[in-house]
C-alpha cells in the first residue's frame, strides 16, 4: 500500500462502529482506509465481552460478542479496503488540500475526509510487573476464540472479577481451570461470583506469583508459581489467559482541535464535528438522546459516511439502498 495515496475517507477506530462505517463507505463506492490502534479489530466488544451474549441488536435474537466481531470484520472486508492495525493516530494535519493522519509509527495517511469512530480511546492491558522477567509467550488477554479452550487445561492469571468470570465461564467446557491470583481477593467480584467459585472445580492459588513459563510447543506447557511462603509448584496447562485490568489511552481530540464536551464530540443530526470534512460516530459522539450501545453506532456511521460523501461530491445521491446498489 502506498501511504501517499489519497483516500476519500479514513475511519479511525476498528470497533463495531468503525468496521461498519468502513464497509458502508466502500458500499457507496468511496476509497476507504481504516486505522486501528490495537493489534486486533473489534474495539470494546472484543476486549470487554466477547464471551457474552448480546440481546439488544436488531435482527439478532442473541449473538456473542465474538460472533459479532467476526461478522463485522467479514462485512468490512467485502470490498477489500485496507484495515490497518497497530497504528495509533496521534496527529491530524490539514496540508495541501487534504488531511494527513500521522501515526505513532510515523506513517502518514492522506485522506480527503475523516470519520472518528474512536470511542473514548484505546484500552491497554495491564501486565503484572514481574512478567517483564518472564520469557515472551502468547497469552490471551480476552476470550476470543473460545472453542479452542474446549477440553483443554486453562490457567488464568488475574486479580479481578473479569478473570474470575472467565474462569466460571470456561469451567463448563475446559478440562480444568486454574486461577493464579497475586493478591488475596478478586477486585470488584460479587458475592454470587465467589459463591459460584467455591462450588466449582476451579483451583485458585491466592497470593501467588508466576515465576516461570515453560513452553514446548506454542502456546504453553506449564507454569511455575511461588506462593507467599516461597513454596514452589509447577502447574501444567495448555493455555494461559491474563486479565489484570485495562487502562485507557484517551484519543487526543484536543490536539486534533476537535471540540468535545465531557470527553465526547457534540454532533447534530449530520454527525459533523467542528472541523470541516471530519465526521464522528459511535461511542465517540454525544447528542440529545444518545445511547452508548452498538446499534446506534451503525445508523450514526451511515449518516456520517453519507454526509462525508456529499461534502466531497455534492452531486452524489445522499441515500441509496443496498438492495438496489448490488442488483
Ligand atoms: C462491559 C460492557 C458491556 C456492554 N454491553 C453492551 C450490550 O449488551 N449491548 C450493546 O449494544 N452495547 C453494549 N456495550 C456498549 C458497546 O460496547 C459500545 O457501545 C460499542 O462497543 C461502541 O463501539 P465503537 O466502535 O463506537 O467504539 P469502541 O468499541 O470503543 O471502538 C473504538 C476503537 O477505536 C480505536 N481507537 C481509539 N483512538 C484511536 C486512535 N487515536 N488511533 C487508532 N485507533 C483508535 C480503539 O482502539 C477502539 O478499537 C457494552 C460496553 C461495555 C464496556
Amino acid at each position: 500500500m502506498d501511504h501517499n495515496e489519497i483516500y476519500d475517507i479514513t475511519v479511525i477506530g476498528g470497533g463495531t462502529t468503525g468496521l461498519f462505517a468502513a464497509y458502508y463507505a466502500t458500499m457507496r463506492g468511496m476509497k476507504v482506509k481504516l486505522i486501528e490502534a490495537q493489534a486486533h479489530l473489534g474495539g470494546k466488544v472484543k476486549q470487554f465481552f466477547p464471551e457474552k451474549k448480546i440481546y439488544d441488536i436488531g435482527g439478532f435474537p442473541a449473538i456473542t460478542g465474538e460472533a459479532l466481531v467476526n461478522q463485522s470484520i467479514e462485512q468490512a472486508q467485502r470490498h477489500h479496503p485496507p484495515l490497518l492495525t497497530n497504528q495509533w493516530v496521534k496527529q491530524i494535519r490539514w496540508e495541501d488540500g487534504c488531511y494527513h493522519l500521522i501515526t505513532s509509527q510515523e506513517q502518514v495517511h492522506a485522506t480527503k475526509t475523516v470519520l472518528l469512530a474512536t470511542g473514548s480511546g484505546t484500552f491497554h492491558v495491564n501486565m503484572p510487573e514481574e512478567w517483564e522477567r518472564l520469557p515472551r509467550i502468547e497469552a490471551a488477554t480476552d476470550l476470543m476464540g473460545q472453542t479452542s479452550y474446549q477440553g483443554r487445561n486453562v490457567i488464568i492469571s488475574t486479580n479481578n472479577k473479569t478473570g474470575l468470570n472467565w474462569a466460571l465461564y470456561l469451567e463448563k467446557s475446559a478440562a480444568s481451570v486454574t486461577i493464579i491470583n497475586p493478591v488475596d481477593r478478586f477486585q470488584q467480584a460479587k458475592e454470587e461470583d465467589i459463591r459460584q467459585l467455591e462450588a466449582s472445580t476451579i483451583q485458585v492459588f491466592y497470593q501467588a506469583e508466576i515465576t516461570q513459563l515453560s513452553s514446548e510447543e506454542n502456546p504453553l506447557a506449564a507454569i511455575t508459581i511461588h506462593d507467599q511462603t516461597g513454596t514452589k509448584q509447577q502447574i501444567s496447562g495448555d493455555y494461559l489467559l491474563v486479565y489484570h485490568g485495562l487502562k485507557l489511552q484517551a484519543t487526543p481530540f484536543e490536539e486534533w482541535e476537535i471540540t468535545t464536551d465531557k470527553g465526547r464530540i457534540p454532533v447534530d443530526g449530520d454527525m459533523a464535528t467542528n472541523r470541516e470534512g471530519i465526521f464522528a460516530a459511535g461511542d465517540a459522539v454525544q447528542y440529545l438522546g444518545k445511547t452508548n450501545l452498538v446499534a446506534p453506532g451503525y445508523t450514526e456511521a451511515i449518516t456520517a459516511v453519507n454526509k462525508a460523501h456529499k461534502w466531497l461530491a455534492p452531486s452524489v445521491t445522499e441515500q441509496l439502498y443496498s438492495t438496489v446498489l448490488y442488483r
